[in-house]
């Protein structure tokens, strides 16, 4: 089986990942694993562009196996899909997501229920050995919550709330949020493209 180097740095969704992909791929390194760094610029429009910028990134350094990457992010229906494709560099990198999530809620405030409306995307890219390359892409959607709930999961989790789950995404234990999550639905989806090569 082939090996895959995920081309992040962020821990949570290594974990993430390496759960969702374990039944398929059970060696899955972070680029850091594989001795690998990348300072890409990801100007891409789309979450699938800027996925590919990553792996392709990866794969060009010389990285053996299938170099899979993501990009991700918090679409909020009221703030025009806003922070999208900036969600981590919203309010910058370093500011705290307790910040972020606080300044995304006071600008929904007075806003009701059903405008809250939100998703996350997540796009993936996989760059094969031979060159050959896939994208997909899958979302989840929900509300933007009134406070934050819950100490799972990261990022914006605790301010996303699952109308059908009556939970947010941070109170979801990890195995729940990986059925349900974007970034579940976009690696099973590569996994089965992946499969039909
Ligand atoms: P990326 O590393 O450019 O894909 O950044 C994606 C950003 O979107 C993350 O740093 C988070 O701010 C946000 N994000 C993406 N997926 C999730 C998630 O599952 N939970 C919470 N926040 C997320």
């Amino acid at each position: 089986m082939e090996r895959v180097i995920f081309a992040t740095g962020n821990e949570d969704k290594m974990r993430e990942i390496r759960s969702i992909l374990a039944d398929t791929y059970p060696e899955v390194l972070s680029m850091k694993e594989a001795g690998f760094q990348t300072d890409v610029t990801e100007d891409g429009r789309t979450y699938e562009e800027n996925a590919l910028i990553k792996a392709r990134a990866v794969a060009a350094a010389g990285a053996e196996g299938i170099v899979m990457a993501d990009d991700s992010g918090l679409e909020i229906d009221y703030l025009n899909r806003e922070p999208g494709v900036y969600s981590a560099r919203y309010m910058g990198e370093d500011t705290s997501y307790r910040i972020k999530n606080a300044n995304l809620i006071s600008r929904l405030e007075g806003v009701p229920e059903e405008k809250r409306t939100a998703r996350f995307v997540c796009g993936i890219a996989a760059v094969l050995p031979d060159g050959r390359e896939l994208t997909v892409r899958a979302a989840i959607e929900g509300r933007i919550g009134y406070e934050e709930r819950g100490t799972g999961g990261f990022g914006y989790d605790p301010i996303f709330h699952v109308p059908e789950l009556g939970k947010t995404t941070a109170e979801l234990t990890e195995d729940e949020k990986n059925l349900v999550s974007h970034r579940g639905k976009a690696l099973r989806l590569m996994k089965e493209e992946l499969k039909k090569l």
